[in-house]
């Protein structure tokens, strides 16, 4: 897949993650509309019951056990003949309604008259006598519980399928066609939904009952809560497999970097020895150094020095494998961490001079003991040491400071160097990574390896490392250990 540039892959998955958030975005419009059409029918449907009803419970007294009353005032036919008959008017159809109940029979009378000349410029009107005993003012007290019933009979009917349905009524004079209240109408134009006018009651003709809902996007949305949450984890699990994806892109593209950096570091680190060693024995022979022992065992310990670095980078590469298939084998006994920290900053003293540096040592008021391997923990703190040398200018101050309690070991190796940025703070201990080149750590060679080591060896001991540091400020490796606990 050479071809496929990683420029060119991160912009194919970006399109494909566009391409997925777009296709789920327009299904989900599509879905919206869908259940609009859906809770407009269901709302529909909720109202037109509950009108049938209202009819039915308006003249039902008396009548409520018979069966056959009560299929006929609930069925959709009658609904549908009585919308016909009240919707007439708009024809200048002249209309009466009336409703007789006896014992075994109940008569509806419904006449609609129609003038053969030109029609009058009036209105077509619903005639119905008033009962004995009626009045204007009873008949419209009446017809006001009506109306609350049919109000309360809609919620009982929404709460049934739809959530949380929030709407009012709009009233229309039923002989003149017009809004009792023109705010109302008004405010109702811009409605998500309006029912069909409705007669709510078989006694009186005063009104035509509407239903207004302003908003039914609250309705629609809660219908399609399951597409949504499920969309969103589709987005969010497309997402996170994406991000992983570019991470372990990302990490072998530095690890195959790394790799290669590590190749090119170690022969140099290889390299210089040998040809160090080379010219003292070059010298030796030439300059006929066998006569002048002062010189000769200069140089002696010169190649000597040297040696011993190729021994150490050749142990580091050797162990390489071995570290991380845990197939080093620990040999763990007493070990005094301050006595162990001492021996490796004097030896490093005698060895290489400090080069203007100052070792601080603090040290714990009484030893510290770990049940650890004294090679391996004494090559943890030469690499600990030997990095802030290498990284720190010349002329800065190390503080090595030991602590302890009854379960625990601490050790802290600080500098006041370069620090490290925080985005390396974690990858500094992968194997083969360098922080990449800065001005000031542009001349240190080294093999990647060192702080990988370090690591491995102290969680085989049980432990842990972590480094706080501010690029600028200097960088403090802390170490834990598990204190030594006689078994
Ligand atoms: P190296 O052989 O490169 O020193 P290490 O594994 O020991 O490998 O260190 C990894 C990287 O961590 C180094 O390349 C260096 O950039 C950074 N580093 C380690 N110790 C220090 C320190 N004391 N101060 C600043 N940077 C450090």
């Amino acid at each position: 897949m050479k071809w496929l540039s990683n420029k060119y892959a991160y912009l194919l998955v970006a399109l494909v993650v566009l391409a997925s958030v777009a296709l789920q975005a327009a299904w989900l419009m599509q879905l919206f509309r869908a259940q609009q059409v859906q809770v407009k029918r269901d709302l529909d449907q909720a109202v037109s019951s509950a009108a049938r009803m209202n009819d039915y419970l308006s003249i039902a007294k008396g009548q409520e056990k018979s069966e056959n009353f009560r299929n006929f005032f609930l069925s959709k036919e009658w609904l549908q003949l009585k919308q016909a008959f009240t919707g007439m008017r708009a024809h200048q159809v002249n209309a009466s309604f009336s409703s007789e109940l006896k014992n075994d029979t109940t008569i509806i009378g419904i006449g609609l008259r129609v003038a053969n000349t030109p029609p009058k410029p009036h209105r077509g009107r619903v005639i119905r006598n008033f009962d004995e005993g009626e009045t204007l003012e009873t008949a419209m007290l009446s017809d006001k519980q009506d109306l609350r019933r049919m109000d309360s009979l809609v919620k009982v009917e929404c709460d049934r399928n739809l959530v949380a349905v929030k709407g009012h009524h709009l009233l229309y004079d039923y002989e003149t066609g017009k809004p009792e209240s023109q705010k109302v109408w008004k405010s109702a134009q811009d409605a998500d939904y309006r029912s069909e006018l409705y007669a709510y009651n078989l006694n009186f003709f005063f009104h035509n009952y509407q239903f207004v809902v302003p908003s039914i996007d609250n309705i629609v949305i809660y219908r399609m809560r399951y597409y949504l949450i499920s969309s969103l984890i589709m987005l969010l699990l497309t997402g996170t497999a994406f991000i992983f994806l570019f991470r372990v892109i990302r990490s072998q593209q530095l690890y195959t970097q790394a790799r290669l950096a590590f190749t090119g570091n170690m022969t140099h680190e290889l390299k210089t020895p040998v040809a160090v060693i080379e010219a003292a024995l070059d010298a030796i022979k030439r300059y006929q150094l066998a006569q002048d022992p002062g010189k000769l065992y200069n140089y002696i310990d010169i190649s000597k020095t040297e040696l011993q670095r190729l021994n150490l980078m050749i142990n580091k590469v050797l162990n390489l494998d071995q570290l991380d298939d845990g197939e080093i084998k620990l040999r763990p006994e007493l070990y005094d961490v301050q006595q162990g920290l001492e021996g490796v900053v004097s030896s490093m003293q005698l060895q290489n001079g400090l080069n203007g540096t100052k070792i601080n040592l603090v040290q714990a008021g009484e030893p510290c003991f770990v049940d650890g391997d004294p090679v391996h923990l004494t090559n943890v703190f030469y690499n600990l040491i030997d990095n802030a040398l290498k990284y720190c200018p010349a002329g800065s101050t190390i503080t090595i400071s030991c602590d302890c309690d009854a379960d625990n070991v601490q050790i802290s190796f600080s500098d006041n160097g370069p620090g490290i940025a925080k985005m390396y703070k974690e990858r500094i201990f992968d194997r083969f990574f360098r922080v990449p080149e800065s001005a000031e750590l542009h001349n240190v060679k080294g093999s990647g390896l060192g702080l990988h080591y370090v690591k491995q060896i102290i969680e085989r001991h049980g432990g842990r490392i972590r480094v706080q540091s501010e690029p600028g400020k200097g960088s403090n490796f802390i170490i834990d250990l598990p204190g030594y606990h006689e078994v």
